[in-house]
């Protein structure tokens, strides 16, 4: 059954006027959906009775099954069922500025990328747009607070995804939708290049994210098979023409792993790859797993390799962690209840 946070605003304005309604009852539907989060649509009161009918004869009013929450002062993890009975996960973070959920966008996810859970259990399907829409409002749901910011950074490659991804950001920003601010949306996305030139077409003024990792073809082919496909000096000429295009500031991520790419040269290499462009780089502290051999680097490498950005004239920041203690790591909770 097609679920009805599958539809755009504009989905739903058309559908009212080939099915001889007026196209307000979109407006109807969103407020009943978005602001008043009824079940369903019986408690759609000023709807008229027919078309009650004819909208459950179309569409259901679904749910994701929360099979497990895992709570720390400042992160929730939720692993979610699908109607499929695939798993899939979001974690919930709490900042100083408001809470922000990092979303998963496949189950799965095909990139490969060496050192990421995920990447090790290969894409099973992509996520509907209402998967992504749902897992905002059940954690929403879930904790009886507003998520101010989301990030697309779960299981799964958006730009693999990549209409489903539109219509999710077009619902969760629409004025009557969930109303997340597009500047409150970012995406991460391994470098898919044909994507990240749609993407700055895209009327949105939605933040982009780049997993960049090393600063070399020779290293990023090692860690992410997508670089053979996609090349760093493509890759950075097509984010170059997406800066100049919509003049917005592009993080890249740089997962630091040990004696993989941490070394001074790395970090020098990087600010010739990035000198002059608008962006920032976030060093990530990888996340170590049972399953794959890669090690964190120490937390002396990762200050030295921050301070040789920074003296670059390059922002930058290291992430902040949240829930290492419960497995707050892309795919992990997911990757454990299937070693169960
Ligand atoms: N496919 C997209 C989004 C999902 S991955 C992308 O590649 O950007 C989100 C981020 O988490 C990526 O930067 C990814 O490289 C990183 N990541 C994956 N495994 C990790 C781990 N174990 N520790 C830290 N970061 C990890």
């Amino acid at each position: 059954m097609n679920s009805i946070y599958n539809k755009t605003f504009k989905d739903l304005e058309e559908y009212f006027i080939e099915n001889n309604e007026k196209s307000y009852k979109a407006t109807q539907l969103f407020e009943w959906l978005y602001s008043k989060r009824v079940k369903s649509f019986d408690e759609m009161s000023n709807i008229k009775k027919d078309v009650i009918q004819k909208l459950k004869e179309d569409f259901v009013v679904d749910k994701l099954v929360i099979k497990k929450v895992e709570r720390d002062k400042d992160v929730n993890k939720y692993l979610f069922e699908l109607c499929d009975g695939n798993l899939i996960e979001a974690v919930l973070m709490m900042h100083d500025y408001g809470k922000s959920i990092c979303i998963s966008s496949q189950v799965g996810c095909n990139m490969g990328c060496k050192f990421c859970e995920s990447g090790r259990q290969k894409k099973v399907r992509n996520l509907l747009p209402s998967e992504m829409v749902l897992q905002i409002l059940q954690v929403e749901e879930d904790i009886n607070d507003r998520i101010s910011h989301v990030v697309v950074m779960g299981i799964g490659e958006p730009f693999d995804n990549y209409d489903n991804l539109v219509d999710f950001i077009d619902i969760i920003n629409h004025p009557k939708g969930i109303q997340i601010g597009s500047r409150h949306i970012t995406v991460s996305t391994c470098g898919i290049i044909p994507k990240i030139e749609e993407f700055s077409r895209l009327p949105y003024q939605v933040n982009l994210a780049i997993s960049l990792h090393a600063a070399t073809n020779e290293k990023r082919n090692k860690i992410m098979p997508i670089n053979k496909v996609y090349p760093l000096e493509n890759l950075i000429e097509v984010i170059k023409k997406y800066i100049a295009k919509t003049n917005r500031r592009v993080t890249f991520e740089y997962i630091m792993l040990k004696e993989v790419n941490d070394s001074i040269e790395d970090a020098n290499k990087l600010c010739d790859l990035l000198k002059g462009m608008n962006c920032y780089v976030n060093l990530i502290p990888y996340n170590e797993t049972n399953n794959i051999e890669f090690k964190r680097s120490k937390k002396d490498t990762i200050l030295q390799f921050y301070d040789i950005i920074k003296k670059r004239n390059i922002a930058v920041t290291i992430r902040r962690e949240f829930g290492s203690n419960i497995s707050a790591a892309c795919g992990q909770l997911r990757s454990k209840k299937e070693d169960l």
